[in-house]
């Protein structure tokens, strides 16, 4: 390889609407303890879809162009001095953010930083991972089981669910025995799939709650895990869940703010509500406030706002990906239903095509 090549990324003019555009970057050779890999897939998602449409993200100090990209699955091509945990061929995915100098942050929990001067790969101030090759310490990287393949795209994603669930477990430890006995996804996207599929590998009763009719594809891919879908199409998500089993863990992950107040209205006394959903839109709402606040302090429920995802969030994500290929062989990746050449991915990250659930793409021909 060339001493200082340069590869093809996907990059915005943050706060730009709709400035996606396919650009070159340059390539520097691995450092001691990093890793040079090749992307085999990238996931678009959500809050590229905000990038995309000017809402968030920004470029690193004193360059103009932010390289988008958080969730990918690349194959180490070479390893720098020092690197002891990867070699040329494995499979790998990345952890999203980067430390700063708050107290979190240093003791190694920057999904908790308290002064909000971190950086995410793709997102704020550190380039990303839609880009040809890559360079990374070997620090940040996640080995990916190989028997995994493609699905090790999903990794990202599904640590966030991860971080729910064991943020929901660490919460409860003020109640004996405490384990989920529903639980209500709360959104059919990616996220509440992944979501989803974690909890019934655990055996927890799932039922999710979507927009989407009641025999959408999202739908089959519930009920082939176990669990059951529940469509607003025609009735309040009030109506959707009123023969339910007292509901003690909700995962709203929507997108949208209402759904999170109408979460709070559906919990029962001692769950837990985990809030998931970015929304930059500044809306406004009108809410049975004096309600929610009684049945909250009378009934000793907890709402907890739970962002990015720890290494240990990745790993459990890597293992529970590997449980729930053997349970349900082939169902996961059902959620990947779009594949792109990252030319034709750049226009489609502002706007999924219909019935896109996870679109991924790859830089290759
Ligand atoms: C990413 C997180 C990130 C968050 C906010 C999400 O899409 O998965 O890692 O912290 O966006 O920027």
């Amino acid at each position: 390889m060339d001493a200082a090549p340069d590869v093809s990324a996907i990059a915005v003019f943050p706060k730009q609407p709709h400035s996606a555009h396919l650009t070159r970057i340059p390539l520097a050779p691995p450092g001691p303890g990093e890793v040079l890999v090749k992307t085999v897939l990238a996931g678009i998602c959500g809050t590229d879809r905000e990038i995309v449409e000017g809402k968030l993200g920004a470029a690193p100090d004193g360059e103009k162009e932010l390289v988008i990209g958080h969730e990918t699955l690349a194959i180490v091509e070479e390893a720098g001095a020092n690197v002891t945990q990867f070699k040329p061929g494995d499979l790998v995915t990345a952890t999203v953010r980067r430390p700063c100098g708050c107290a979190p942050c240093q003791a190694g929990r920057v999904d908790f930083c308290e002064w909000h001067q971190y950086t995410e790969r793709g997102i704020e101030r550190i380039q990303g991972f839609m880009a040809e090759r890559w360079v990374e310490h070997q620090r940040y990287l996640i080995p990916v089981p190989s028997e995994l393949g493609d699905l090790g795209v999903l990794i990202e994603p599904m640590s966030i669910a991860e971080k729910a669930l064991r943020q929901a477990l660490a919460i409860q430890q003020r109640i004996a025995g405490w384990r989920p006995r529903q639980a209500l996804v709360y959104g059919s996207g990616p996220i509440g799939l992944l979501a989803m599929l974690i909890y019934r590998v655990h055996d927890i009763p799932v039922m999710v709650l979507g927009r989407k009719p009641i025999d959408c594809p999202a739908a089959q891919i519930i009920r082939a895990a176990g669990g059951e879908y529940r469509s607003t199409t025609s009735v309040t998500p009030f109506e959707a869940v009123r023969d339910l089993a007292p509901i003690d863990f909700i995962v709203e992950c929507t997108g949208q703010s209402e759904p999170l107040f109408i979460s709070m209205q559906l919990l029962a006394n001692n769950g837990v509500l985990a809030a998931l959903s970015v929304t930059g839109d500044g809306g406004m709402l009108t809410v049975p406030a004096d309600a929610i606040n009684l049945s909250f302090m009378l009934g000793n429920k907890v709402l907890v706002g739970c962002v990015n995802a720890h290494r240990d969030d990745f790993l459990a994500a890597a293992d529970d990906l590997v449980r729930i290929e053997q349970r349900w062989p082939g169902l996961a990746g059902q959620i990947i239903t779009h594949r792109y050449r990252a030319k034709d991915a750049v226009e489609r990250i502002g706007k999924p095509e219909a019935g896109t659930l996870k679109a991924v793409l790859t830089f290759d021909r």
